[in-house]
C-alpha cells in the first residue's frame, strides 16, 4: 500500500495536493483503489474518491493504532563533511526509529552553521520520503545544530560511540527496561581526543563497537539497531 501525507482532512476525507498529489500520479493511484495517508502519529487506510486537476480526495476505511515509540532515542550526530553520507543517516534514522536526530558541530565536522541550517530543508523531505518507505507514523524531529560544547547528559542512557578508548561494549550495557537513550557519534575524521575527554567527564558512557574501526554512518546503523532491538520495556 502505498502512503501519502495529506494536506487536509476533514471527516472521514482527506485532501492530497501539491508534492503529494504529483507522486500519487507517478504511483499511477487510481480511484477505487487503496491508498494509506499518514497523519498524526496515524496510519489511515484509504480508498481514492477523486481524481481532480492537482488535487486528490481519499477517504477513510480505516486508522491503525497511534504509531508511539517504545523508546526515546536522541541521535547527535556529527555533521559529516560528505552531504550523500548526512543524507544516509538521516534516511536510516527514520527507518531504525530514532525520535530526534541533532546535528552536532565538532572540531572535525562540517564547519558551516549556515550551510547545515539551509540542509535541514532537504533532511525534513528526506524524513518524509522515509516514513512512507517504512510506513512510520511518527515524524522523526530535526533539532537545529548544536555544538559538542553545548552538550551535556540527558536522563536516561548516554553513550558515546568512541574508537579510543576500550569503552564498553554492548553487551554490557543494561538495555532491557531502558526507555530513554542517546548516542553520540563523530564525524569522518572522528572527535578530537580532547572531546571525548570532555563528553566522558560530563558523565556520557564511551561504547566500543566490535571489531574494527567503522566509518560514521557504519557506526550508527549498527549502535541504533542494537539499541532499538534490546531497549525497551
Ligand atoms: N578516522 C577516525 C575514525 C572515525 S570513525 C580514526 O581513525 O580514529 C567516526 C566515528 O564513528 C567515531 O568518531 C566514533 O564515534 C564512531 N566509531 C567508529 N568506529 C567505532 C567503534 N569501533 N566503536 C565505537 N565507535 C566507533
Amino acid at each position: 500500500m502505498h502512503l501519502f501525507f495529506p494536506s487536509r482532512k476533514k471527516g472521514d476525507l482527506f485532501y492530497i495536493s501539491g508534492d503529494e498529489y504529483r507522486h500519487l500520479r507517478v504511483r499511477r493511484v487510481h480511484p477505487g483503489e487503496e491508498l494509506g495517508i499518514i497523519h498524526e502519529g496515524k496510519i489511515y487506510r484509504c480508498v481514492l474518491r477523486e481524481k481532480g486537476k492537482g488535487y486528490a480526495v481519499a477517504e477513510t476505511v480505516s486508522v491503525s493504532e497511534p504509531d508511539i515509540p517504545e523508546i526515546e532515542l536522541t541521535l547527535y550526530q556529527s555533521v559529516t563533511h560528505s552531504l550523500a553520507t548526512m543524507d544516509l543517516i538521516v534516511q536510516k534514522a527514520v527507518e531504525l526509529g530514532v525520535t530526534r536526530l541533532v546535528p552536532l558541530l565538532t572540531e572535525r565536522s562540517f564547519a558551516g552553521t549556515s550551510a547545515v541550517e539551509k540542509r535541514l530543508t532537504r533532511w525534513k523531505r528526506i524524513i518524509g520520503e522515509a516514513m512512507k518507505q517504512s510506513g512510520r507514523a511518527h515524524v522523526m524531529a530535526l533539532d537545529p545544530p548544536r555544538r559538542l560544547e553545548d552538550l551535556n547528559p540527558e536522563h536516561g542512557l548516554n553513550i558515546l560511540l568512541d574508537n579510543f578508548h576500550d569503552g564498553k561494549r554492548m553487551e554490557q550495557l543494561d538495555l532491557k527496561g531502558v526507555s530513554s537513550v542517546s548516542v553520540v557519534v563523530g564525524p569522518e575524521g572522528g572527535f578530537s581526543r580532547a572531546e571525548v575527554n570532555t563528553l566522558r567527564e560530563r558523565g556520557f558512557t564511551p561504547v566500543r563497537l566490535k571489531p574494527y574501526v567503522l566509518r560514521t554512518e557504519t557506526a550508527v546503523i549498527t549502535a541504533v539497531g542494537i539499541i532499538v532491538n534490546l531497549a525497551g520495556p
